[in-house]
């Protein structure tokens, strides 16, 4: 293993089991309380293990972890606790590390929530997704409002105060109206952090199928601009700086793990159909890729790396960037693709057309581009 370069490390750990499958999710996950949950967590120390052991030579602390899934909240909070000192055990941690554990309200309760605080989680990302009940139920979602308020009450209690709640817009039949008064009440109930996402129909889903069949109309994309423009400024006047195009934060809150992976730092997945990627010789970029189905990764070899050519990452590096407000670092992507972006005729053309800019060292999307960012992105990567 390479010797560390200056980035940061962070650590994925996915939990792939859910209450039940909800009907617009094509994410790795499977329905079912986790029969297989202490199996699970030895393969999971074991894959831990198996890294640290080829990251020997590397001297960097991890500052942060993920729990994701699928629904980490699930799993007993024991088993939570023992991962956490499998990792301790392995690695050491910066004395800020952010630890995160994504929950859905219906499998949380005051002891699980108790227990997390205990064993080192310092902050919670919520699915909530809504916060009226009929859009609750066309999300096929367990929790109703009520479940949604009261477990983001008691997670703020418990001391919880970096807070994450997801809300997904664009739903067949709510108007912007309505849907910026689910901002104004999570707002209301001290979030720190808002992630809002535009219903996406992925193929193979009920959903997709429901709107293949003209049984539901989407918003068209002159009313999903006009969420998209809403939520942001709604939420700037609330003070939560748009840090990336579909996050919110007030100063301080910005998820420290996501920011890693947008700027291309560097983490290690562990976990069914989690994903790694880190830096090796000469600014080269590896990545592993876990198998998504359950029985492969328990009984499977561990996966070796493999390495990703300079214009792929490169064009993933700028992808990333431009998704946050920060933009992205030229002399970074620069290094990862092996030669600077400000040579790219097609970027110099945005660039004059008043959609990015460049200032810092750093190549940003202009308020202008920001909502064509989606345009700019595929112009970029043809
Ligand atoms: S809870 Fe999340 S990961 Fe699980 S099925 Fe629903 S959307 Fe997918």
């Amino acid at each position: 293993m390479t010797p560390a370069l200056d980035l940061p490390l962070s650590l994925y750990i996915h939990i792939p089991f859910c209450l039940r499958k909800c009907p617009y999710c094509d994410f790795h996950s499977l329905a079912g309380r986790p029969a297989e949950e202490e199996y699970y967590v030895v393969r999971l120390l074991a894959e831990l293990q198996h890294w640290r052991y080829s990251f020997h030579d590397d001297p960097r602390p991890l500052q942060s972890l993920f729990f994701g899934g699928g629904t980490p909240s699930l799993l007993k909070a024991a088993s939570i606790a023992t991962i956490l000192e499998g990792v301790a055990q392995l690695w050491s941690l910066t004395s800020d590390c952010e630890i995160t554990l994504e929950a859905n309200p219906e499998s949380c309760d005051q002891e699980k929530m108790t227990d997390w605080r205990k064993a080192g989680v310092n902050r919670v990302s919520l699915g909530v997704q809504a916060l009226r009940d009929e859009r609750l139920q066309l999300l096929g979602r367990p929790h109703d409002r009520n479940r949604a308020l009261q477990v983001i009450e008691a997670l703020v209690q418990t001391g919880f105060h970096r807070l994450n709640v997801d809300l997904i817009y664009a739903t067949p039949g709510q108007s912007v109206e309505a849907w910026l008064g689910e901002l104004e009440e999570a707002v209301r109930w001290g979030v720190g952090h808002l992630s809002c996402y535009a219903l996406t129909l992925e193929s193979g889903t009920p959903f997709h199928d429901r709107v293949a069949a003209g049984r539901w109309t989407m918003p068209n994309d002159e009313e999903g601009a006009h969420f998209f423009e809403a939520t942001r400024a709604y939420l700037a006047g609330q003070g939560f700086l748009p840090y990336e195009i579909s996050n919110f934060a007030r100063a301080g809150h910005e998820c420290r793990h996501n920011s890693n992976y947008w700027a291309f730092g560097d983490y290690l997945g562990v976990g069914s159909g989690a994903h790694g990627k880190w830096t090796g010789e000469d600014w080269g970029t590896l990545r592993t890729e876990n198998p998504r189905d359950l029985a492969a990764y328990m009984l499977g070899d561990f996966v070796n790396p493999a390495s990703v050519g300079a214009e792929e990452a490169g064009l993933e590096c700028l992808m990333m960037g431009l998704r946050m407000a920060q933009g992205m670092d030229l002399e970074r992507y620069a290094r990862i693709r092996g030669r600077k972006w400000e040579n790219s005729a097609r970027g110099a053309a945005l660039v004059q057309g008043g959609l990015l800019s460049v200032e810092g060292g750093r190549l940003r999307v202009t308020p202008a581009g920001v909502s064509v960012l989606d345009a700019i992105l595929e112009q970029l990567s043809k």
